[in-house]
């Protein structure tokens, strides 16, 4: 019987549910996490909430200091579960090395020519006009998109990596940041309440029946050692909501931070202060490339469908784009296309397009022969202008660019077809 994705998946990852939700290797650590924050606030509503239920008279108010504690609670945990139980932006590995990027480099060995395969390790691609290296992993296959990280701990590259987050159990990336800092923002907000409202506790008991702190705090020993824990976790949920405020601010992520801060770099990725945080808590979150739980297939070599390539052709321009995947399948359809006709007649017609001025700084190794012409052309020109042609816009780059190893040349991801 075919098997899932999640079935034969490479990383490290933990699946539970039949593939419905991917955890990280470490994902045991849940459990502690979550005892961290659970225990803390069974304890303040049975030592210190339930003795507030009747001490604001006039509303009952304090039948709200339970249930703003127990549903802000509720709002963490799933918070802690949206972060770690999803695909935080896998980029999908490719099963051979991009072929795409060979050049024939002829060096004479023993009075004969002899043609060796070779492909660039490091290639530059262009982000808000300048020119930013990425990598190429050889664990996945794939040229790591701008930003990109392979994680070591869950063995896969990760767009936008943040960092691996040993309490969440997951890697914190491009599709779980945003829930990540509402997790930890929230988690301080719920130290400050649990804190403000022990407090409370002692002072409505030092006004009525215990004059003095310490008889108080002999009455009810769980306000002091709740006020004492969540202010030792407030330096740590505290800090790192206000490091990544800082990080969010100047559009960095903690990885980038560590790494090249020493360098004194400028940072390409920065859009001033507001369009940051815009970008971080209003843009939509790209959908998974993984689709876990699709059947894998075996790579067939699929014609080049050129009737697709026309009806791309004839699609207005700037007209609704459809999903993320059909810009990958157009990205590896108008590739192969490419390689079968003259790669400068493909050139020519969508050099122009390139509207948005996306296109990688050229390597002489990339310089190959057309077989048509016998000229030298650039394979990476064709590929990137037909980049140019299936991105209209800056967020679709890294898929294609990504994709563009493992979604052409005559094969097909294994999860493509299987949806
Ligand atoms: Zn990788
Ligand atoms: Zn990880």
């Amino acid at each position: 019987m075919a098997k899932r994705v999640y079935q034969v998946w490479k990383g490290n990852n933990v699946f539970i549910f039949r593939g419905r939700l991917i955890f990280g290797p470490d994902a045991r650590s849940l459990f502690i996490t979550i005892s961290l924050i659970v225990v803390p606030v069974v304890i303040f509503c049975v030592f210190v909430g339930r003795h507030l239920l009747h001490k604001f008279h006039p509303y009952n108010a304090g039948y709200a200091v339970l249930v703003v504690a127990i549903a802000f609670t509720i709002h963490i945990l799933l918070l802690l579960l949206v972060t770690s139980a999803r695909d935080p932006g896998i980029v999908p590995r490719a099963s051979h090395p991009p072929e795409e990027e060979f050049s024939y480099d002829t060096s004479e060995v023993g009075g004969r020519h002899t043609p060796s395969l070779q492909f660039p390790r490091i290639k530059e691609v262009m982000v808000h006009g300048k020119a930013v290296k990425v990598k190429y992993c050889d664990t996945c296959m794939v040229y790591r998109p701008p930003r990109c990280s392979h994680c070591s701990i869950c063995n896969n590259c990760v767009e936008r990596f943040d960092h691996h987050c040993p309490w969440v159990g997951q890697c914190i990336g491009q599709r779980n940041y945003r829930y990540f800092f509402f997790f930890v923002s929230s988690s301080t907000l719920l130290c400050i309440y649990v804190f403000a409202m022990s407090a409370l506790y002692i002072k409505f008991l030092m006004d009525n029946d215990y004059p003095t702190v310490w008889k108080a705090i002999k009455k009810s020993p769980a306000s002091l050692i709740l006020m004492i824990y969540c202010f030792i976790s407030l330096w740590f949920v505290g800090g790192l909501t206000g490091f990544h405020l800082y990080l969010i601010g100047t559009n960095q992520t903690t990885y980038e931070n560590f790494r090249y801060r020493a360098d004194n770099r400028s940072n390409v990725y920065n859009l001033g202060c507001l369009n940051n945080f815009l970008e971080v808590f209003c843009t939509k979150i790209k959908p998974s490339r993984n689709n876990f739980r699709a059947y894998v297939q075996e790579e067939v070599a699929r014609p080049p469908t050129i009737s697709r390539a026309r009806e791309v052709e004839d699609e207005p321009a700037g007209g609704p784009r459809a999903k993320v995947e059909d810009d990958l399948e157009l990205g590896g359809d108008l590739l192969k296309i490419s390689q079968r006709r003259n790669y400068e007649e493909v050139d020519e017609e969508m050099g122009g397009r390139n509207s948005n001025g996306i296109h990688s700084v050229l390597s002489e190794s990339e310089l190959v022969i057309d077989p048509d012409t016998q000229a030298p052309v650039s394979r990476s020109e064709v590929r990137d202008s037909s980049l140019g042609r299936t991105s209209r816009n800056w967020d679709i780059l890294p898929d294609v660019m990504a994709t563009s190893s493992s979604a052409t040349e005559g094969g097909v991801p294994l999860q493509k077809d299987a949806r």
